[in-house]
């Protein structure tokens, strides 16, 4: 998903690295720790530091991303935050041996890493008696220590975190998926509120705080993403399709869409032709350029959206369930072939299931 807080930077094994805006935060408030102590080498070196430890966070990621891979999983993007990184998958294998591996990928990446600046500066001990950082051996010594604990933390069995993972795909092999990702939840969420409040009241360090608070809401939106698919399960994508929807022709002009949007406001519309589907036409956009008369006369294709996702309709729903919920639109075009036999809306597909499965006889 497009964002306008989101960077590129650039690719890395076909991987696409973003960096969230409000890293900067981070950056500027670490250089002006350094600065204000040692001035401007303290700044630059504090700058140094982040950037190192960032490339360490970059390498954990690229961890689970590059174990993923090897299954097949699709992965959208790396998205780095002042808080960590995160790696974003198309969705989770279900097998828990592939689950287990890919969380244990990236803090195996960290404990490589530790092996290696081990090798190269030998034991950290010193910098607990050396004030002075700046120097190379130090800063080994400093990002070792770093990848220790990245490592073990990330090891902690707090569901969406790593150890988390590895603790519901061990369940999976006892249970249910839903059922281990719902135990997995409940030992998560305890743990989650007591490392928020000691890193609130015990720790003072609020970026541990901000991570568990992070976690313990990224952990309920993954156990509805689990429900939510559970419930997809034993339906194609033509089960839950609806013939109902609003459409116009290509060659209509914004004008058309506002008058059709007064009987029916905040529907998609498709625009369709003698050559089939075209497009979708979102009521935002439409909302938007009502406000400006002079773009009435407009042509309605040019604000549509060209190259929607779109379902066939003898696709099993449950494997689609990811690639609904995650993309910028809200409807999705079914087609029989290249025959369009009506669309799949976000917002009513629970519903529709319900019904269905109330549906007697
Ligand atoms: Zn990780």
């Amino acid at each position: 998903m497009k964002s306008i807080w989101n960077i590129n930077l650039f690719r890395l094994f076909g991987i696409q690295l973003q960096l969230h805006l409000t890293f900067f935060i981070l950056i500027l408030f670490v250089v002006y720790q350094g600065g204000s102590k040692d001035g401007i080498s303290g700044g630059i070196w504090g700058l140094l530091i982040i950037i190192l430890v960032f490339v360490c966070v970059v390498l954990h990621e690229l961890g689970h991303c590059l174990a993923a891979k090897r299954y097949g999983v699709h992965i959208h993007r790396i998205l780095l935050l002042p808080i960590g990184g995160m790696a974003q998958f198309g969705s989770i294998p279900r097998q828990p041996q592939r689950e287990l591996i890919i969380a244990l990928a990236g803090p195996l990446v960290n404990f490589t890493i530790v092996g290696m600046l081990y090798f190269l500066s030998g034991s950290p001990e010193r910098l607990l008696i050396d004030e002075n950082y700046y120097n190379l051996s130090d800063t080994l010594s400093l990002l070792l220590v770093f990848n220790l604990i990245m490592g073990c933390f990330n090891l902690l069995p707090v569901f969406p975190m790593d150890g988390g993972r590895i603790l519901r795909a061990l369940l999976a092999l006892k249970f249910t998926y839903l059922k281990a990702t719902k135990l997995a939840i409940y030992i998560a969420k305890p743990l989650a509120i007591i490392g928020f409040i000691m890193g609130i009241f015990y720790l003072d360090n609020w970026i541990m705080a901000g991570v568990f608070a992070f976690i313990f809401l990224g952990g309920e939106i993954e156990y509805r993403m689990v429900r939510l698919r559970e419930s997809f399960i034993g339906f194609k994508v033509c089960d839950v399709v609806s013939r109902y929807f609003l459409s116009l022709d290509s060659g209509c002009c914004v004008r058309d869409a506002i008058n059709l949007m007064s009987q029916y406001p905040s529907q998609d519309i498709l625009l369709i032709d003698e050559k089939g589907f075209r497009g979708i036409v979102r009521p935002d956009v439409v909302r938007k350029l009502a406000q400006k008369k002079k773009r009435s006369n407009e042509l309605l294709y040019n604000h549509c959206i060209h190259n929607p996702t779109i379902l066939q309709g003898d696709w099993i729903l449950e494997e689609y369930s990811d690639i609904i919920y995650q993309a910028s639109q809200n409807i999705f075009p079914v087609l029989d072939r290249d025959t369009l036999i009506g669309v799949i809306d976000r917002k009513n597909i629970q519903e529709t299931i319900a019904w269905i499965r109330l549906r007697v006889g």
